[in-house]
């Protein structure tokens, strides 16, 4: 973060107890447990809308490894036959049994 991302300024509250952080205290309002940075609405957009990317960042790699992981699930079935009831292939073993499918096919 660049220094216009810094917090405008802290607020302290803790129990029966609120004030503003004067700047000379920042270091410690940093390490306090009860201070909360207070940011520009620059600051607070550039986050939302990061936080956007990367939940759409997620979204895509949710989707792809659900690709993936069908593919694997689906390799296994075409090697190993169908699932035993309540019982998922394991996936470690697929390029060998596939190697070895491909030697013994003539
Ligand atoms: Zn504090």
């Amino acid at each position: 973060m660049s220094d216009t991302d810094a917090p405008l300024f802290y607020w302290h509250e803790s129990p029966g107890n609120r004030f503003r952080v004067d700047v000379a205290d920042f270091d410690e309002a940093e390490t306090c447990e009860h201070c909360r940075p207070v940011y520009s609405a620059d600051v607070v957009d550039r986050l939302r809308a990061r936080v956007a990317e990367l939940e759409a960042e997620r979204t895509d790699d949710d989707a792809l490894r659900e690709r993936m992981a069908d593919i694997l699930k689906r390799t296994a079935v075409a090697l190993r036959g169908p699932e035993p009831p309540l019982t998922a292939w394991s996936w470690h073993d697929l390029p060998e049994r596939a190697a070895a499918a491909k030697d013994a096919t003539p």
